[in-house]
């Protein structure tokens, strides 16, 4: 077996432990493969491992693997930061979006979603740690948020998604986890079902405070080498 399918396998066991400890059906748990920086090879072989769902934050990099791998039928997430002027690639090539924190990007993005294509996914990104470095809505400005685009066409508003910060503290990271759940709870109404949080460091954590999608590079693909030239 090659070392992907071995790091799709042992995250695939990790969530299934995360789920048992949480009183969870594995099954309630989707698994996004973070390609961003790896090749489409590597997404090739993720796919001969049974691997559907894939997540990307560069775009120019994301459309070439698209390309690539045309010949796969694969679901593929924009969970980066969405600029105005890229809505219409995105809109027009993923069927989610993870990253949308601001009402102008969901019109536009409501805009430029191809008739062809079924309602773009969409989950509002939430600053739950309060960084000054990471992107997303503030928490008390959200449930706004999220009233708003829930009542845009052509995108179905899924949920919430979050980064939580860099903290080898479980108990920390489970408080910020928290505060995404809260979010969906305070959305009832709005038929959200998913809470898009948990990475290779956390998503123990985001599980057992509800996760319904952990996105997944490193634990799967192994560390990545950033490379500015083909990132952008
Ligand atoms: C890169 C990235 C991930 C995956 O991070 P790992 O630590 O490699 O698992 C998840 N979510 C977002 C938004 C990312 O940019």
């Amino acid at each position: 077996m090659g070392v992907i399918s071995v790091g799709l396998q042992d995250c695939r066991e990790r969530i299934d432990r995360a789920c048992r400890l949480a009183g969870r059906r594995p099954e309630s748990v989707g698994l996004l493969a973070v390609s961003k920086t790896y090749p489409a090879a590597a997404v090739r072989e993720a796919y001969g491992a049974g691997q559907r769902r894939f997540g990307e934050s560069y775009l120019q990099e994301a459309l070439a693997k698209q390309t690539e791998l045309i010949d796969l039928e694969l679901e593929w997430h924009f969970i980066g930061p969405i600029q105005g002027n890229k809505t219409r690639p995105i809109a027009g090539h993923f069927a989610w979006a993870h990253g949308v924190d601001r009402l102008k990007i969901a019109q536009r993005l409501a805009e430029v979603r191809p008739a062809n294509l079924p309602p773009l996914n969409v989950c509002i990104q939430v600053n739950v740690s309060g960084e000054v470095s990471k992107h997303g809505v503030a928490p008390d400005e959200a449930l706004a948020l999220a009233r708003a685009v829930a009542c845009l066409p052509r995108l179905k508003l899924r949920g919430f998604m979050c980064i939580a910060q860099a903290t080898g503290d479980p108990a920390e990271q489970r408080r910020q986890f928290a505060r995404l759940r809260a979010l969906l709870e305070q959305a009832a109404g709005l038929g959200l079902d998913t809470l898009s949080m948990g990475m290779s460091s956390d998503l123990e954590a985001a599980i057992m405070e509800g996760a319904t999608i952990v996105r997944v590079g490193t634990a799967i693909f192994g560390q990545r080498q950033y490379d500015k030239e083909t990132t952008s």
